[in-house]
């Protein structure tokens, strides 16, 4: 690389951290401009889930058009009056906390790198501590990626521990698998020469058994796969797995040889590493899964800008629990 090309490449990078492009920024004049009320969000939730605002009703049998229910957090069928609920089956169905509030989450996880604490959300909205922790994690439960396939030419595959008091792994030879108890093991792959994107998984361990079928699910045969020197990735090349298989020796010190190298991934440990620690403060096994789901998405969606936030609400229609019928449905109301 040239030292021109280097310079660009960080300012890029540089530029990345500090500002988005205009097309991409969504402020919070913005926010507030497009959901000034608790019902410009119930309006926006009645389009993402029935798309053109027809939806079909089975009262009456046929494509329907829906109007607001007076006083209500409801529409309701113009031939027939049966009542509809955007809100059903969604994270806002049995919630008492506003609609602009639980926007307003979304927006704000939508517009960090690092993440956003409970903390933040009870200080600026003054809904309690418990309520903001269960607003977040309740958004965090949408951005499972679980579905994904990695489809670059290349991916780097790397395992790591999050939480508890030991160091990270270098210099901790020999330690890995065992001796980690306080520490959660976590799996991650990402791919190159694509779009690249990650996925990562807490894991029970970091054996072959464990990993592999991760890997095999996940990673393309055609795939390039890139680990360090770590033993249990031994077998990736071998018959019976196939993969091209190229590895780093972070032991003799070399983290980089030409396209050889599993930066990308050790990039997204850090940035889960300083946000768990610096914006979290510490998370216990049991919720590191949404975690790492919540780094994965906005990682994956990183030239989006803060657009990301609308990709997040789309989450939330498609993740409902179909029908949409309300608990109310079937009870004309008479206005
Ligand atoms: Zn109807």
């Amino acid at each position: 690389m040239t030292s021109r090309s280097l310079q660009s490449k960080v300012l890029y990078i540089m530029n990345r951290r500090q500002t988005i492009p205009a097309h991409l920024r969504y402020t919070i004049s913005d926010f507030n401009r497009q959901f000034p009320t608790d019902d410009a969000c119930l309006e926006h939730l009645k389009e993402q889930r029935f798309s053109g605002g027809l939806v079909f009703c089975e009262t009456c049998q046929g494509d329907r058009k829906l109007h607001r229910v007076k006083g209500r957090p409801v529409y309701a069928c113009d031939e027939c009056l049966t009542q509809f609920s955007p809100m059903a089956g969604t994270i806002f169905e049995h919630s008492s906390t506003s609609l602009r509030l639980w926007y307003y989450a979304m927006y704000l996880m939508a517009s960090t790198r690092c993440g956003i604490s409970a903390k933040q959300i009870q200080r600026e909205t003054g809904v309690t501590y418990k309520t903001a922790w269960r607003m977040f994690r309740q958004i965090r439960s949408l951005l499972s990626e679980t579905d994904m396939q990695l489809e670059g030419s290349a991916v780097e595959i790397d395992e790591t521990y999050v939480g508890g008091k030991r160091k990270n792994k270098h210099g901790q030879r020999g330690m890995r698998g065992r001796d980690n108890d306080e520490k959660t093991p976590v799996f991650g792959m990402v791919e190159r020469g694509g779009r690249v994107r990650v996925m990562a998984f807490v894991t029970p361990d970091v054996k072959a058994a464990t990993l592999y079928p991760i890997i095999e699910e996940k990673v393309l045969p055609s795939s390039i796969v890139y680990s360090d020197e770590y033993s249990v990735y031994d077998r990736l090349a071998t018959p019976a797995n196939g993969y091209d298989h190229r590895r780093i020796k972070h032991a003799q010190k070399i983290y980089v040889m030409g396209d050889v190298h599993t930066q990308t991934i050790e990039g997204f440990w850090s940035l889960v590493k300083r946000g768990i620690g610096g914006v979290y403060h510490s998370v216990s096994r049991k919720y590191l899964q949404t975690y790492l789901n919540e780094y994965s998405f906005r990682y994956n969606r990183r030239d989006q800008g803060n657009l990301i936030f609308n990709a997040i609400l789309k989450r939330v229609s498609e993740r409902a629990d179909l029908p949409l019928v309300s608990k109310d449905a079937g009870i004309p109301v008479v206005q």
